[in-house]
């Protein structure tokens, strides 16, 4: 099969596009088909080796797919060769053609979902969900501002704040973005780029705040956030490239939390329900992602240059 490998940290250029066996499902394993992968930004700080989780050399990147299951090991009675299913994680890596799986790192793709969209759930809208619920708590009627909306992430917390009855603000830095996230269903959006938006949210938000906020640059915005909570507001920071200063009292005043996640810390029953929500999500058209771009498999490193880009617009995929 054809799989992106690396063989030495670095840049871009690392990722090339050659031939290995294809894998063969063990006992307790998965063989899936992929027709498409998703481009994560955590895969280009691990090809860069600057993050403290490293696999061993060489590898295959890529966490997120989607395609067909192609065979599977002893044991397995959850899934049959045929069914279309998405990865939320993989043995062998992602960016390939075929993608061993542990049972538990597959879920059922509901026909109304291409395959370039099942690709963008595994890391984007299970991070969504497990910040704007388990972490951010959010409920129904309350004011949720995501920071950071044009993105994987952030588009899927859009729609699943709008769905949920929520008071849905996001931010984009281009005009492109921006008109995305509304049409997802945000109720107002802001440029994260413009000299006052600061002061645009603050009013917005005006004597009460925000009551939930998730943060896709902390590095560059907790500081502001904090200043704009409600009283028992929550920050949920799911993203950060830096250090950041910020005046305690801004929380301490309101009684605020700042929550900090990463998906990989989800206990397993935690993470089930979040994939059985998605489902459901996916099954009734709430959730639908949105692809920006997609790329044949030997343009993974163009795709890392791209994922780290400014101008959001929805997922980056490969496909094969
Ligand atoms: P993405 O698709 O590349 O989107 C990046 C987002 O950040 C875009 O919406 C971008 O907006 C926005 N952004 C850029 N500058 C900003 C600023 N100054 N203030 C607010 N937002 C800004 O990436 P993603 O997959 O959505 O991931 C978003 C972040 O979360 C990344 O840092 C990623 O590493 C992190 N993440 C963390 C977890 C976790 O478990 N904690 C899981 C997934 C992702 P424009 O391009 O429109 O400017």
């Amino acid at each position: 099969m054809k799989a992106i490998r690396v063989e030495q940290f670095g840049d871009p250029g690392v990722l090339r596009l050659v031939d290995v066996p294809t894998p063969k499902p063990g006992p307790w394993q998965v063989l899936v088909r992929l027709r498409a992968a998703g481009v994560n930004p955590v895969e280009t700080y691990i090809r860069s080796g600057n993050y403290a989780r490293k696999p061993e050399l060489p590898y295959t990147p890529g966490s997120d797919g989607a395609g067909m299951v192609e065979a599977v090991g002893e044991g397995v009675t959850g899934c049959k060769p045929g069914d279309r299913v998405y990865t939320a994680g993989t043995i062998s890596g992602s960016y390939a053609e075929f993608a061993l799986c542990l049972p538990a790192q597959i879920h059922p793709l509901p026909e109304r979902v291409s395959f370039a969209q099942g690709a963008a759930l595994g890391v984007p809208y299970a991070t969504a969900w497990r910040a704007l619920f388990q972490r951010g708590q959010a409920v129904p009627g309350e004011s949720v501002l995501i920071h950071g909306a044009s993105g994987g992430v952030g588009m899927a917390a859009v729609q699943m704040a709008r769905a949920h009855g929520m008071q849905v603000w996001g931010t984009a830095g281009t005009e492109r973005g921006r008109l995305l996230v509304l049409e997802q269903g945000a109720h107002r959006v802001f440029d994260h780029g413009a000299r006052q938006y600061q002061e645009q949210i603050a009013q917005a938000a005006g004597k009460h705040g925000v009551d939930v906020i998730l943060e896709m640059m902390a590095n560059k915005n907790l500081g502001f956030d904090l200043t704009l909570l409600a009283l028992g507001g929550r920050v949920v920071v799911i993203g950060s490239r830096g250090d950041v200063e910020i005046n305690p009292r801004d929380a301490m005043s309101r009684d605020a939390d700042i929550r900090g996640m990463v998906l990989f810390n989800t206990p397993p029953a935690e993470l089930a329900e979040i994939h059985a929500q998605l489902f459901a999500g996916l099954e009734n058209g709430s959730l639908c992602p949105v692809i920006a771009e997609e790329f044949p498999l030997a343009r993974a490193p163009y795709a890392h240059g791209a994922i780290m880009d400014p101008g959001a617009a929805g997922k980056i995929v490969l496909v094969s």
